[in-house]
Formats: C-alpha cells, structure tokens, sequence
C-alpha cells in the first residue's frame, strides 16, 4: 500500500492499517454525493458520506434546486414524453463535439431513472415539473418549449430535528417567512402587470404572517432539495461526517484507488473504500489563485459557489493521475455585486423589454435576454478582444423602475419596514455604491459610466427603433420562447420596448457565476479518467469536480445539479455492479474529447 504525499501535515504513513473500512466513500454533501450515498446504500452498500464544512449541502442546498430532467417522472405523470434519441441529438449539438456520446446517452438514460429510484426510495423524494420553463435552445431539434426542469415542494424544516441548524442557508437568508415556490417566481416578477402577479403578493404577506404566528420554517428550492436528501438518508442511517474534510486518496501499488484520508477531531483516518472512493466535492470557484492561473480574464471572486469549493477533489484526483478538463470554464451567471460583496442575479432584468445592455465602446454586443452562460461568453470574448465587457452596463428608465422587478426592487409604493425595497425612487444607497447610476441626459449617463456618449446615444436610438419596429433585427431578442419567459406578457414582443424619458438607470454587471464546470475527465460511468483515457480504478467523480458533461453548454434549467445527482446515482451503480477491490482490464471510451 501506498499513499500519494500528504497535503497536511500529520497525515499518517504508507503501509498503515484503517482506520474504517466502508465499500464506498463519497466525499461531499452536495446534490451529486447526497444521490450517489442513497443509490449505494439501496445496492447493498455500506457507505460513509464526508463532508468538510460544519453544514451539509454545498452550493446545492445555495441554488434554485432546478434539476434538468427529460423524460423525468413528474413529466410523464403529466403525460408528456420526449423521445431519448432527440434529447442526445439535442445535447450533441450544443456540447459542440467536446463530450462522448456515451456520456451524453448515460445521461438522458439514466437521469429519468435516478428520479424514479429517489421517488421510490422515499416519501421525501417528491419531485414537481414545471412546464413552461423551456429549455436554453428550444428550437434547436430536439430542445422542448415546455422544457425538462424538476424542482422539489417547499418543506417545513423542522422535520430535520436535530440536523435542521446543519442545513446550509444561502448567504442572503429571505426575510423570515418570504419563500417563493418554484412555480412563484415568474408570476412575482408580474405583479405590476397582471391580478396573478398581485395574487403572489398576497401570498407572500400570508406566509410571512404564518411564520411570525405559527413557526413555520419553510424552505424551498435548493435548501428543500438538500434537506429531503438528508432525511431520505436519516431514514436509512446512512452515515454522514460532518467538518471531516478529504485530504488524499490512497492508492495501492498498481494505481488502483483504496480509500482516503479524512480528518475527523483531528484525527487523520485512513478508510479503506472496498468499492469505490466517489468524489463530489464540487468545483473551485473559490480557488481565486487556481482561477485567475485558468482564466485571467476573471480575477475577482464573483462566485455565487459554496464558499469552501475550493477544487479539494479534482487536486486529490490529479495526485493520482487523473487528467482534467474545461478548466477556463464554469456556469455563468451576469450578477450585481453590492459594496458588501453580496451578489445578487441578473435574469429577469435581462428579459425586460426596456432596456439594453453596452460594453465599454456603448454597444449592445449580444441578445441581452439570452441564456447565462452564452452572456457570460459574450463578456470574456469581448474583453477577450480588447473591449471592456466585464463590467458592462445594463441601461433602462424610469418606466422600467416603475413597472418591473429590479434586482429585488418591487415596484409598489413605499410600504414603510418592508423587508426588501419598495417605492418609487431607487435606493439611495443603491445610487451611492456606484452600482447603479441615475442620469438626466445620455450624455450625462455616458460621462458617468465612462462610454462614448455618441455611441452610447446612436445604441439607445438603434435600440429605440427596434423596439418600435418590435423585432430585434440585430440581436434576436425576443425570438426564442426561453427569451419570453420572464419578459412582459402584455407586449407583443414581451422583450422589447423603447426606452421612455429620462432619468436614465445604468446597473453595472459583472460576470458572476453558480460554480466552475471544469475538473476530473470522467467516463459515461462516472470513472476518473488520465490522460490516456485508462480509468482509475476506484475513483469516481461527479458534479463539479468532473468536467461537466454539458460541455461549455447548459441545456435548461436544472443542468447542473441533473447531471450531479445522475452521474453519482451512475457512479454507485457502478461500484454496486463490480467485485470488491477487484483489479479489471479496463477500456475506456473517454470523457470529454
Ligand atoms: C445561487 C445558486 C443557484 C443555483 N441554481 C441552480 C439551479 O437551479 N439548477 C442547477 O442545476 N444548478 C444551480 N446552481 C449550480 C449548482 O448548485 C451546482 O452546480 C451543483 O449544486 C453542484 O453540485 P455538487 O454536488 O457537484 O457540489 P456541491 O453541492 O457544491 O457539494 C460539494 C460539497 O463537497 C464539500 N467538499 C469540498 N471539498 C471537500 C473535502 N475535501 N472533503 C469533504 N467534503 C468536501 C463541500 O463543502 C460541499 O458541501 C446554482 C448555484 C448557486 C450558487
């Protein structure tokens, strides 16, 4: 036996006994490591899930919870089936030949099955579609207008018990009793437009006064997710550790991956995995060094990630020769980010039909309403290309202020001790950071927001005409339904409309993102893979340690916490399907190309 150098010191010697001996250990408490325990305990397994942090869940229990699905039970429930060789089709071609087919298949067959075994597993597991949130290319052969997004119900936490104060809550906790379900959202962000909007509305004030009276404490999306994950697990007393970071796997003579080294009250244990070490440790948004070595376009930690995802398992897994891959890349998210470092998204805003987003030289440069991580490749290769795009500036009116939901504004009159903003003027605070800018003229707006004010006026009047006209001739705004979905239904086009009087807002947005997306190359089952495309036998990763199998992509909403529940559900299966420390001939048909 031996081990690969320790990264702590006190890690224990080569040739040392276990300290536990478990058939599969998965490292990390997210979406992908959650999934891959409950399939592995279910094959038979005995399984020990080692979470670094104090809280479980990762950025999953931090996110929307959207989960990309095709095919998921909750779809066919509602009578709607997509044909698998579609789906691929579909997924090969916005992957772009960067990732194997095989993947693409294991994927689209098996994440239907890892839902329909999570629903079976436990009365928890209960999962929702939610028609109408189309995929990112719906047009393309093989995208769906209704799209493939599963969400969970809210849940009341105290269901936890003791592991309630475990759950890890997002940084910029609702106020106490506001939750939004995942079928709320669009209707919110319509309250100044329709009685259904205003019906949320009320339902919000309800459920903050239930709160208050009864206790409540519920949770949704991401963190309703993780917390029925947890209890699915408590009801089969799969072990979790908790503040026992991974440090190293171990390896035996020939390569093969035996187990690792956990710390746990400082102690360093070394657990033999008989089966397989699973490693869904997340990405490394949160190694700035590593980041700006990769990508030096993004120096700032703009990152909505779990604050400890620092690439802890794709190191591990390149200690023992695995190779990696889409590393520049990560699951872009245009955002604001606040002077107290807060990060708040920019999605509904950019589906907002009066308002236009300029570069550095007051050019628009891309579909403003297009799917994140397209926007997010727009700034890097416009800065890229020598023109600032990262910040860039989102440019609206007073109307807009006015009628829409802005970055958490609701456009109500003011109701004194409300917990967000309400009223007519933007926040002076807002104005004093420097994030969003007030102007009288566009000249003024130009000075302000450092653009050429000729530029930026011929962008406003190319923008205003186009909008009158109601097609973006230049850009396409408003062509694909995915545009629509949070743009005005009361428009012809809901994603465009002139620009009205003055005072001119401007929002500075930076290039935020939801994690990295790059890491460990892996096969269609979830093996780690070297360079060569040979598996490392005993190792196995998902998530956002691996390098994702939606390529630079991102298919709907839901495509990354889909592919890192389904590739660990894929990943136990497998260590379930093979010998205990068996040594195999192993052929590979690659990960990504
Ligand atoms: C605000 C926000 C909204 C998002 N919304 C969505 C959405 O709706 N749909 C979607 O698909 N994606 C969304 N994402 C992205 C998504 O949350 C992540 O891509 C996904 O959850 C990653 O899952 P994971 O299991 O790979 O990692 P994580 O959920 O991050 O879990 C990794 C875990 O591993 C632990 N860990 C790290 N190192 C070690 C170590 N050495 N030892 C032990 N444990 C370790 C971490 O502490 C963490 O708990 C969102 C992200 C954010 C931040």
């Amino acid at each position: 036996m031996t081990t690969e150098e320790p990264d702590t010191a006190g890690a224990p010697d080569s040739g040392a006994g276990y300290d536990e001996t478990v058939d599969v250990l998965v490292v990390g408490s997210g979406g992908g490591g959650l999934s891959a325990a409950l399939k592995a305990d279910a094959d038979g397994l005995e399984v020990l899930i080692v979470e670094k942090g104090a809280k479980y869940g990762g950025s999953t229990a931090l996110s929307g919870g959207g989960i990309w699905v095709p095919n998921a039970p909750a779809q066919r429930r509602a009578g709607v089936e997509l044909n698998p060789d579609e789906v691929v089709a579909y997924l090969k071609t916005i992957t772009g030949g960067l990732v194997t087919e095989q993947r693409l298949r294991m994927y689209v067959e098996k994440a239907p099955e890892m839902m329909a075994f999570l629903e079976e597993r436990s009365d928890w597991m209960q999962f929702i579609w939610k028609p109408g949130y189309a995929d990112y290319y719906p047009e393309l052969e093989g995208g769906s207008g209704q799209g493939s997004t599963i969400n969970v119900p809210p849940m009341d936490t105290r269901a936890l018990g003791p592991e309630e104060n475990e759950l890890l809550e997002p940084l910029a906790l609702a106020p106490k009793g506001i939750w939004l379900g995942p079928m709320d959202l669009r209707l919110f962000y319509q309250v100044r437009q329709n009685w259904r909007g205003k019906a949320v509305l009320l339902k919000l004030i309800w459920r903050m006064v239930r709160a208050r009276i009864f206790g409540d404490r519920i949770v949704t999306i991401g963190q309703s997710l993780i917390a029925r994950l947890r209890l699915a697990l408590k009801e089969r007393n799969i072990r979790l550790w908790l503040d026992a970071p991974m440090h190293m796997l171990l390896t035996d003579p020939d390569g093969r991956v035996t187990g690792a080294v956990v710390e746990r009250d400082g102690a360093q244990l070394r657990i033999e995995a008989r089966r397989g070490v699973i490693l869904a440790t997340g990405g490394f948004e949160r190694d700035m060094d590593r980041r700006r070595a990769e990508l030096p376009e993004v120096a700032t930690d703009w990152s909505f990630g779990n604050p400890l995802n620092v690439g802890d398992g794709i190191r591990a897994g390149e200690k023992v020769g695995a190779a990696t891959d889409l590393m520049d890349e990560s699951w872009w998210f245009p955002a604001v980010q606040w002077p107290d470092g807060r990060m708040q998204f920019m999605l509904n805003e950019r589906m907002m039909p009066a308002q236009f987003i300029v570069n550095g030289a007051g050019e628009r440069f891309i579909n403003e309403a297009a799917p994140y991580m397209d926007f997010g490749h727009a700034m890097i290769e416009g800065q890229r290309a020598g023109t600032v795009h990262i910040p860039c500036w989102l440019i609206t009116d007073e109307r807009s202020w006015h009628r829409y939901v802005i970055c958490g504004h609701l456009p109500i009159p003011k109701v004194p001790f409300a917990p967000v903003p309400t009223g007519g003027k933007v926040p002076r605070t807002w104005l004093e950071s420097g994030v969003v800018v007030e102007a009288g003229s566009w000249d003024e707006l130009a000075a302000k927001i450092d653009v050429p004010a000729g530029t930026l006026k011929a962008t406003a009047e190319r923008f205003g005409e186009l909008a009158r006209k109601g097609h973006d001739d230049d850009f396409g705004r408003g062509d694909s339904v995915y545009d629509n979905y949070y743009g005005d239904p009361t428009l012809p086009n809901p994603n465009l409309y002139p620009i009205g009087k003055p005072p001119y807002y401007a929002f500075r947005i930076v290039l935020g993102d939801l994690g990295t997306s790059g890491g460990l190359r892996t096969d269609e089952y979830a093996r780690v893979l070297r360079a060569d495309d040979t598996v490392i036998d005993g190792l196995y990763a998902t998530g956002n340690a691996s390098a994702a199998v939606m390529g630079r992509s991102y298919a709907g909403a839901g495509a990354t916490i889909g592919p890192a529940m389904t590739f660990g559900y894929v990943a136990a299966q497998h260590c379930a399907q093979r010998e205990p420390s068996e040594t195999e001939t192993i052929e590979s048909t690659g990960g990504n190309r």
